[in-house]
């Protein structure tokens, strides 16, 4: 299958890519009459101008072979310049390879056992980092509940311990958007790399882009046999090695000083020194559930209270005034984050928390191209920009002109309803991954 509508210029005009030259005009009549500024009201004449620009292409024999035709690499590279290479959801710096990783901790006290997992596009060396975090915690406040957080601790460990879990639908994304950004920026060599691992990808459409852009590139002389890239990710014993002595540090120096009061005359010594062990544990415990507790980060907030319906968690610069306005309304059961990114570069620019039955507005917003995205979920994870616990996100189908401002035009207003469970046109689905990126 090749890509017969790569711009998307017969969905504008809602036919096939085998439609005739007269089906077209037809198409275009009508829907031009619906969307022209001039006669209808409430249109939006960036809906207008796509339909024109696609019917202008379309309706010229030459133009639309052109069109028809492959997808070719620079074309590509064109329509890829706003990509960006995707950075590490930790230390910001550009990853090639990245994964999407969930780091699983476990705190307990008494009967209760809490799973608060680290979630986030990682590099290499921030997930060793991070990996080695979740399991120090775990290996100290995990076990401390019965009857089952002793399984659930050596569970998680064991889990960071082989580098985390993998989302790898998202990562499929994640390496696409790298392979395409590289592209753009004339790396060719790393983006054919990353393609190259692609060409049997999950996801259907992923995997026909990256054919077409290896059959590209190799036509043009790229040689699979020179071009290799290195798996930084290969599980390395002595790091391995690390979580499970984590693992075993508890037991083994509970277990030391047990023994030891069995052995001593100073019976009542050595129990107070194992009182000593767990006391401060247990309090560290408790200001952990209280959110009190987080170890050292560097660039992410700590965001264990709820934030006010309405509050703004993201902004990428000072809000523009007058600016644009868009309000939204969630009437559903859930807590939801909304954000607005830049259209091409997927760039968030702000994202904005709800309350359930609630309507927030995002004000300030700058002249640009935008899509809004949403996602459900309960519990806010580090950084404060998306959910830990969401299974779902989405977008807006439609992408937002917002230009009116330097137009002369004054600020406008976009409205949009949350749905819990949006039907295939009413929104594209997104991964979570991809929805918690800034
Ligand atoms: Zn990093």
């Amino acid at each position: 299958m090749r890509h017969s509508d790569p711009e998307g210029l017969y969905r504008a005009l809602g036919v096939s890519p085998a439609a005739d030259p007269d089906e077209i005009k037809l198409a275009y009549r009508r829907l031009a009459k619906q969307t022209h500024p001039d006669t209808a009201t409430g249109a939006s004449e960036f809906q207008f101008h796509k339909i024109y620009n696609a019917y202008k292409i379309l309706s010229d024999d030459e133009a639309r072979a052109r069109y028809d035709r492959r997808f070719t690499l620079e074309d590509a590279e064109h329509s890829w310049l706003g990509i960006h290479p995707v950075k590490c959801s930790r230390c910001a710096k550009v990853t090639a390879q990245p994964r999407a990783l969930t780091f699983d901790r476990i705190f307990s006290i008494l009967f209760f056992s809490f799973h608060r997992p680290t979630t986030g596009v990682f590099c290499t060396r921030c997930a060793q980092t991070e990996s080695v975090r979740a399991s120090f915690s775990t290996a100290l406040f995990g076990w401390w509940a019965v009857p089952s957080a002793p399984f659930r601790t050596l569970r998680a460990i064991a889990r960071n311990a082989m580098g985390g879990t993998r989302d790898r639908e998202a990562e499929e994304d994640l390496l696409w958007q790298n392979s395409r950004a590289f592209a753009a920026q004339g790396n060719r060599k790393l983006s054919y790399a990353l393609a190259t691992k692609l060409t049997d990808a999950s996801d259907p459409e992923i995997a026909e882009g990256a054919r077409e852009l290896v059959e590209d590139m190799e036509a043009r002389g790229a040689n699979p046999r020179k071009i290799k890239l290195k798996d930084p990710w290969r599980i390395k014993p002595l790091a391995a090695m690390t979580h499970l002595m984590l693992a075993a540090i508890l037991p083994v120096g509970i277990g030391g000083v047990a023994l030891q009061a069995m052995q001593s005359d100073e019976v009542v010594e050595a129990r107070t020194r194992s009182v000593e062990v767990s006391v401060p544990a247990v309090n560290t415990v408790a200001a952990a559930i209280q959110g009190d507790y987080e170890p050292r980060k560097p660039t992410v907030r700590n965001c264990w209270k709820e934030p006010e319906n309405g509050e703004v968690l993201y902004r990428i610069n000072p809000r523009v005034a007058p600016g644009h306005e868009i309000s939204i309304m969630n009437d559903t059961q859930q807590a939801a984050i909304v954000k607005v990114r830049s259209a091409f570069s997927k760039r968030l620019i702000a994202a904005v928390y709800m309350y359930p039955h609630a309507s927030a507005a995002l004000k300030g917003i700058p002249d640009g191209y935008y899509v809004v995205q949403y996602a459900f979920g309960s519990i806010l994870s580090q950084g404060c920009v998306t959910f830990s616990d969401t299974t779902a996100a989405w977008q807006f189908p439609d992408t937002q002109n917002l230009r009116s401002i330097a137009e002369g035009d004054g600020p406008r207003q976009l409205q949009y309803s949350l749905m819990s469970a949006p039907s295939a046109g009413e929104a594209i689905d997104v991964a979570p991954v991809i929805f918690g990126q800034n």
